[in-house]
């Protein structure tokens, strides 16, 4: 991971900073909203033939202050103890922008999911969840599929959760539909990236038909956003994935290949680098793969009016100003993959409640609250004259410490 200015948690830190100072916050409760409550390292050993290889999970709860902390488990080389922080932080940040009743925590292990079999990849999850069932639970901590992980993990995860303290499938999100999943909810980040992206364009008054479109990532939040973005007329005229990328002028037919695993076998005339995507000439670039790749080393080579950021960090801080600093609009992260925890939300209250909404009323509430909190951060944009991202810390910020205020933990 490309964190090249400071580390990941540091970073989510230095705007929770920033917005405390512009709210008027005391230093002690900055310093209260920049720690992380509970912070659990397991090791998992996985044997391997005849032998056995200790892997490292994490989970990190950084804010109970709005209700059960929430967030994914990562699968991926590169996890470690300050990017889990990072993400849960930004857990808490996005829960109360959007203001759904969580707070924030993430999870994760240090694996190449890639090199996982089906079997192997069970083996880790059952044992994570084994080693932390005391601090997971419906209205504690619930998690959902982050990368390297997916619906498929999220029903082991449950499964495991069962066998140690009965049925609750609220238990965790991102569950297969057929096993208490909500329809909807996989597709629930790409479809927001999607809209946030059309929503910016309009505002900007360019037209959403025929707007170009580059993405890197092609697993969940990319395929699905890809998808979305042709849906509305948009132009995807390429795509990357950690095989490589594809471009065409004349737009991607996302269709085609949206139910391939890889990109390495679609056919199509022109192929790029997996990072090369990020310096194609377009209207709105997504970055919806992995945390820090647009940063000091290549930001002057971006080529795009807007950026709407899929993955989670994916700019670095200097980046950000850089860029914003030459035109180039920013839709930050905590806004524009909310769609996810959004969409968690509602099957976390559907499971809660043992009622099933129908693809449509999920999809109309999840279009209605994005455009809310969408709008509200653009009235706290105007009104503090600050950039997206600062307008979202604030709002976010200043709805945390009122909690925290409030459940009388400070004064
Ligand atoms: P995923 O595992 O489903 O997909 C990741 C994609 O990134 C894959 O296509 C992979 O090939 C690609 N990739 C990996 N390394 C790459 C590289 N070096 N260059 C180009 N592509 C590369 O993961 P996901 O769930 O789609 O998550 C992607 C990002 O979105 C992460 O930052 C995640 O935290 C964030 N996010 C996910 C959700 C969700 O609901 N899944 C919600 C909010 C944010």
């Amino acid at each position: 991971m490309t964190h090249t200015e400071a580390s990941a948690f540091e970073e989510v830190n230095e705007k929770v900073a920033q917005a405390g100072e512009i709210l008027g916050l005391k230093s002690g409760v900055i310093s209260a909203l920049s720690s992380c409550e509970r912070e659990v390292v397991i090791s998992i050993p996985l044997r391997r033939g005849d032998d056995v290889e200790v892997l490292t999970g994490y989970r990190v709860q950084h804010s109970s202050a709005r209700g059960p902390r929430k967030g994914g488990i990562r699968f991926h080389q590169a996890v470690d103890l300050d990017e889990v922080r990072a993400l849960a932080s930004l857990m808490t940040w996005k829960t109360a922008l959007i203001d759904v009743p969580f707070g924030g925590a993430k999870g994760g292990v240090a694996v190449d999911a890639s090199l996982l079999t089906d079997i192997e990849k069970e083996e880790i999850i059952r044992r994570w969840t084994r080693s932390l069932v005391h601090v997971l639970g419906h209205h504690r901590d619930i998690p959902a599929p982050d990368m390297g992980t997916d619906s498929k993990t999220m029903a082991w995860l449950m499964d495991e959760f069962h066998r140690l303290e009965g049925f609750q499938p609220a238990c965790v999100t991102g569950k297969p539909v057929e096993l208490f999943g909500a329809p909807g909810r996989e597709e629930a980040t790409g479809r927001g990236v999607a809209m946030v992206a059309a929503e910016t364009l309009r505002q900007h008054s360019v037209e959403v038909q025929g707007a170009t479109v580059a993405i890197q990532g092609f697993g969940n939040v990319g395929r699905y956003t890809a998808l979305v973005c042709q849906e509305l007329g948009m132009k995807v005229i390429a795509i990357s994935d950690v095989t490589g990328g594809i471009k065409d002028e004349k737009g991607l037919d996302i269709k085609k290949f949206f139910g391939k695993k890889s990109l390495a076998d679609v056919e199509v005339n022109e192929r790029i680098g997996a990072a090369e995507v990020l310096e194609v000439e377009c209207d709105v670039l997504i970055p919806a793969a992995l945390g820090g790749v647009i940063n000091s080393e290549n930001m002057t080579r971006i080529n795009a009016r807007f950026i709407i950021e899929g993955a989670n960090q994916p700019l670095s801080i200097s980046a950000d100003k850089s860029l914003r600093e030459s035109g180039v609009f920013i839709v930050p992260d905590i806004l524009a993959n909310s769609g996810g925890v959004m969409g968690s939300y509602f099957e976390w209250t559907q499971n809660i409640q043992e009622f099933s909404w129908p693809i449509e009323r999920f999809r109309s509430e999840l279009d209605t609250r994005m455009e809310t909190a969408f709008n509200n951060t653009n009235r706290v944009a105007e009104k503090y004259s600050v950039d997206l991202r600062t307008a979202a810390f604030i709002v976010a910020v200043g709805r945390v410490s009122e909690a925290f205020k409030l459940r009388g933990s400070l004064i």
